[in-house]
C-alpha cells in the first residue's frame, strides 16, 4: 500500500474506533504563538538576524478527551523547531497541578517548523545569542510557555464543561 493511502487508511480506523466508542468527550483549545517582536529563527546558520515580519501566524493547539471513566488525556502541539526537556516538564507540572492530568497522560509535540522562533534551550549553543537577542529568546520561550498551557486549558475546559461528545466530529 502506498505510503498517503496507509496514512488514509490509519486515519480511517482510528475515526471509526472513536466514533463507535461511547462516552468519549472531545475539547479543543488553541492559542497565538506569534512572537510579538523581532526575534531570531531556528534551523539555519546562515541566518544572522532577527525576523522582520509576520508571513503566517504560529499556533499551539490542544485536544483533550475524556473517557468513560472520566480520566482526561491532552495532546498539545506547536508551530515550533522544538523544546528543551525543561519546558515539557515545566508543562507537564502545570497541567498535573492545575488541571489535575497526570504526566503519563500528556502529549507534547512539535511541527519542527524552521520558520519559526529559536527556542531557550533547544540548540541554543548553535546560534550563539547574547544581549538583546538571547533576552528577546527567553521572552518569548516563556510566552510560549504560558500559550501551551492556554492551549491544555482551553481543551480541558471545554471537553469537562462543554460536553462536546466525539461522535459529533463526525457528522
Ligand atoms: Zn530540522
Amino acid at each position: 500500500m502506498r505510503a498517503p493511502l496507509r496514512v488514509i487508511a490509519i486515519f480511517l480506523a482510528l475515526a471509526r474506533a472513536a466514533i463507535c466508542a461511547e462516552g468519549f468527550q472531545a475539547g479543543l483549545g488553541r492559542a497565538d504563538i506569534t512572537p510579538a517582536e523581532p526575534i531570531r529563527l531556528a534551523g539555519y546558520a546562515s541566518r544572522t538576524k532577527p525576523s522582520e515580519s509576520v508571513a503566517q501566524h504560529l499556533f499551539t493547539k490542544a485536544l483533550a478527551v475524556r473517557d468513560p471513566a472520566g480520566q482526561l488525556t491532552i495532546i498539545i502541539t506547536a508551530d515550533t523547531i522544538g523544546v528543551p526537556r525543561w519546558f515539557t516538564d515545566q508543562l507537564a507540572g502545570r497541567i498535573e497541578a492545575e488541571l489535575k492530568v497526570p504526566r503519563e497522560r500528556i502529549v507534547f509535540a512539535c511541527s519542527h517548523s524552521h520558520s519559526t522562533p529559536v527556542i531557550d534551550g533547544c540548540l541554543t549553543d548553535m546560534y550563539g545569542l547574547a544581549g538583546a537577542e538571547a533576552e528577546a529568546v527567553s521572552r518569548y520561550t516563556k510566552f510560549f510557555l504560558e500559550q501551551a498551557f492556554a492551549a491544555a486549558q482551553g481543551a480541558a475546559y471545554r471537553c469537562l464543561y462543554e460536553l462536546f461528545p466525539i461522535a459529533a466530529s463526525a457528522r
